[in-house]
């Protein structure tokens, strides 16, 4: 089987992150860019699969800017084959639609049996990347699955919702996204990091994948229209004991409706 594993490079979760006011692209100087947590974790479930069946590629996908490889080499250390990275000038600034179209384009090339992927980035935190991917595609899609389940004829996962867990499956091809309650990634050793240096990368760009992008490509897209600074955090209120704090404090978390 061939798993194809969507990885986006993001800035280090930990590091004071910052967008330009100006351009409202993220400001890539201010923090270190890295693997974001929960593509390990879809990386994680794909090797787990490989690992009990021995025939399976594991390839990692992104779309990105050109120093992306970084994170895919560190993807590659904990053991998949090979990564594909998408860059080109016509890329920065993309929106979501623009992505999967991209990505999928990028799927298509690679033609594998599954597309695995988190179910949400923690830069972009849109949340439907691989949605749409599969809607390009046509195909399936399982998203936000906690345990997810790979075998040759198909696959099965339980999907936390409000009020319930459901139980999904679907046959492959198709796309699943994981959440943070899915397998934790294994730490790469030795032999692996040494190997990811001489590990197949490939760069394309988008007329490799002979496809457009930009505004003039786009059927609809989504603008950005202004960017600001968060609003500063105002000091909440006080609540003195006078013998009615109790109260206080419950109409306050009512008028918060946390009550
Ligand atoms: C040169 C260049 C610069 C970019 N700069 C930025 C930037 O500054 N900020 C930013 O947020 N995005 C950037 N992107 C990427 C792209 O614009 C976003 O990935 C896209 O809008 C996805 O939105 P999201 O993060 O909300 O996705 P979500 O839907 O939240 O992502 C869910 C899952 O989809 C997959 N996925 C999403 N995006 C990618 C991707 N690019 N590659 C591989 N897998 C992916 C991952 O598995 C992810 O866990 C850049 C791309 C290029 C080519």
């Amino acid at each position: 089987m061939k798993i194809v594993v969507l990885a986006k490079q993001v800035p280090d979760t930990w590091s004071d992150r910052k967008i330009n006011l100006e351009t409202g692209m993220l400001e890539r100087s201010a923090s270190d860019p890295v693997p974001d947590e929960i593509n390990e974790r879809a990386v994680e479930a794909a090797l787990r699969y490989k690992d009990t069946t021995p025939d399976t590629e594991v390839v990692l996908l992104a779309m990105g800017p050109e120093d992306a490889t970084k994170s895919l080499r560190k993807l590659l250390s904990m053991g998949a084959d090979s990564a594909m990275l998408v860059t080109d000038p016509a890329l920065p600034g993309s929106d979501m639609v623009q992505t999967a179209r991209v990505l999928a384009a990028a799927v298509e090339r690679l033609a594998p049996d599954l597309v695995l992927a988190g179910n949400e980035a923690t830069d972009g935190r849109g949340g439907v990347v691989p949605a749409m991917v599969a809607e390009v595609l046509g195909w399936p899609v399982l998203p936000g699955v906690n345990d997810l389940e790979i075998s040759p004829e198909g696959l099965t996962g339980t999907a936390p919702v409000d009020g319930g867990m459901l139980r999904l499956s679907s046959p492959l091809p198709a796309v699943a996204s994981v959440t943070e309650r899915s397998a934790d990634p294994r730490f790469p050793n030795f032999k692996n990091i040494m190997q990811a240096k001489k590990k197949p990368l490939e760069i394309l760009s988008l007329a490799d994948l002979g496809i457009e992008a930009g505004p003039d490509a786009a059927a609809v897209r989504s603008v950005m229209v202004s960017a600001a600074a968060r609003p500063p955090k105002e000091a909440g209120p006080k609540i003195t004991d006078d013998g009615t704090a109790a109260t206080q404090l419950a109409d306050f978390l009512a008028a918060q409706r946390l009550l």
